[in-house]
């Protein structure tokens, strides 16, 4: 009899086999669930209130799930889908969450039946592979115009705090953004940037084609909006080289003083005209403007702003076409930028400038606006996930019916094939298409209907005429087409839903011991 052997620490608690299954099943399924009420134009919102009090109002499944703070691995595992979903396309974070829980649940009474976990993974990943088939014969045939393109960002706004109306207009902001940046070869969706500025209503939103930064004047008396504008990006100090200011001066008569304060008037004025006779109208400067300097620059007729980050400096010059330049002596009309108007606007406290039509500008930017920072915040994430939904459709691989009838059709052609699939592996295909279903039927269940008779109704409505969805409209639910409805995908955001949800549940299946080191 040999003594015992201990290979792990004292501290470390394992569970395997069953237990530890049915432990990480449960807790992804868990996660999941906490935002399947979210999900679809009637989803409900959740509050999340951080250590620190801080409020999120929220109906997107990424932003719920990152700021639960969640601590159990598997559950981590459901975040990081949504995750994933977000980086990828954007949208339809909750949709994969809500489907990788469901394919866990169906996992575990494919476990009641003796299903062998590798037999389960196999199904889910045969499944997945027809499921990414059909994806690709539902896309519609459509040419990708505006009409379209707007439809599908009003599709992903619905029901994310923005009203009917409003939604129409900032679909068609949204999609003015993404045609502005929209090359031969792709979106450059990273020259859109949204900015929220509270204060107004959310149908004051606006498309702006330049760039906004949070810059008030160096001065008051200089002009607040400058057209057709030479701009000048300045990598130094406007003030005096050496900080005789502070030095102590030894005047015997008040010559001797007038001499020295004439000294430095002549040093700032030296700037401020250097400013003016090469012909700057705005100026942009990282270090610090000295007061005398903005006056002057002000009588000049020059808007400048000061203490620029070297980001925004970086960003204005981008925008405008203009050379940073280290000194005033260098100063040159070739290393201007241009604008057609640089403007400077009030919102309650705050200041914002405005840099429109710059020389070599492609950026836009969309200008949300909410009467409270919730409210803004909120649109700013709609208003992401809808530029993000359009340039998926524009990029990879257009458009397909949403309101849940993609998942119909899926789960409807997994199932047919999955007839000729031998032995077990049969029973964890058809557990995969079971799964799809909670789409529709979260959808129907959101929306007030019973959400057994919506899907008895979806199924028959889908033989019938090949496409069906819940679609909703007002306050009720109704069996129909969301083509026509209006209610479209991008195909990509379906994609990615299936490939992190099936990766993510075989990968959860696949684990038979949990050795955790506390
Ligand atoms: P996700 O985080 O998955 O994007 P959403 O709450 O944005 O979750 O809901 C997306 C789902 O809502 C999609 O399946 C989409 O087709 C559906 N949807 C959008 N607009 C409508 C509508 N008017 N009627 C029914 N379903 C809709
Ligand atoms: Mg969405």
């Amino acid at each position: 009899m040999g003594q015992p052997m201990f290979i792990l620490a004292e501290d470390t608690s394992r569970t395997h086999g069953r237990d530890a299954q049915s432990s990480n099943i449960r807790a992804g399924k868990a996660v999941a669930n906490a935002v399947r009420t979210t999900l679809g134009p009637r989803g409900m919102d959740k509050m999340l209130v951080s250590d620190s009090g801080d409020v999120v109002i929220t109906n997107d499944g990424a932003t719920i799930l990152e700021k639960m703070d969640i601590e159990h691995p598997a559950a981590q595992m459901i975040v990081e889908v949504a995750t994933t979903q977000e980086e990828e396309v954007g949208d339809g974070t909750t949709t994969a969450s809500v489907l990788a829980g469901q394919l866990l649940a169906q996992a575990e009474d494919l476990f009641e039946d003796d299903v062998h976990p590798t037999t389960i993974v196999e199904g889910y990943h045969e499944a997945s592979r027809i499921a990414l088939e059909t994806i690709e014969s539902l896309v519609l045939d459509d040419e990708l115009d505006d009409e379209l393109l707007r439809k599908v960002a009003e599709s992903s706004m619905t029901g994310k705090g923005t009203g009917d109306i409003e939604a129409d207009a900032l679909a068609k902001t949204v999609v003015a953004a993404i045609r502005h940046v929209q090359g031969d070869e792709r979106v450059e969706r990273d020259d859109v940037v949204v900015r929220t500025q509270t204060g107004a209503a959310t149908s004051a939103t606006e498309l702006v084609e330049g760039v906004i930064f949070d810059e008030e004047p160096a001065h008051d008396n200089m002009p607040r909006k400058v057209e057709d504008a030479s701009i000048a990006v300045l990598d130094l100090d406007l003030d005096l080289r050496e900080s005789n200011i502070d030095a102590e001066y030894n005047v015997t008569d008040i010559d001797q003083l007038t001499a020295a304060f004439e000294a430095e008037e002549g040093e700032l004025r030296g700037y401020a005209d250097a400013l003016k006779e090469a012909g700057v109208d705005v100026a942009f400067v990282t270090g610090d403007i000295e007061d005398r300097v903005a006056s002057m620059l002000a009588n000049h007729g020059i808007l400048a702003f000061e203490s620029i980050s070297k980001d925004d400096a970086r960003a204005i010059a981008r925008a405008t076409g203009a050379k940073t330049v280290g000194s005033v002596k260098d100063l040159e009309a070739a290393d201007f930028g241009h604008a057609e108007s640089v403007k400077v606007r009030k919102f309650g406290d705050s200041e914002l400038t405005f840099i429109e039509g710059g020389a070599a500008a492609k950026a836009v930017t969309v200008f949300a606006r909410g009467g409270t920072e919730h409210v803004a915040d909120e649109l700013e994430r709609a208003l992401n996930d809808a530029l993000d939904v359009v340039t998926a459709a524009l990029d990879k691989g257009g458009v397909v019916p949403g309101a849940g009838a993609t998942e119909i059709a899926i789960a409807d052609a997994v199932r047919a094939q999955a007839a000729g699939i031998e032995g077990r592996k049969q029973l964890a295909v058809e557990a995969f298409a079971d799964a799809l279903d909670v789409i529709p039927r979260t959808l129907a269940e959101n929306t007030g209907m019973d959400p057994i008779d919506a899907l008895v109704d979806l199924r028959a409505t889908h033989e019938n005429e090949g496409v069906a969805g819940v679609i909703s409209q007002g306050q009720t639910g109704v069996i129909g087409n969301p083509i026509e409805a209006g209610v479209l995908d991008p195909a990509a955001v379906k994609r990615e839903a299936i490939e992190s949800a099936t990766e993510a549940a075989t990968m959860i299946v696949r684990i038979d011991d949990v050795i955790a080191s506390n």
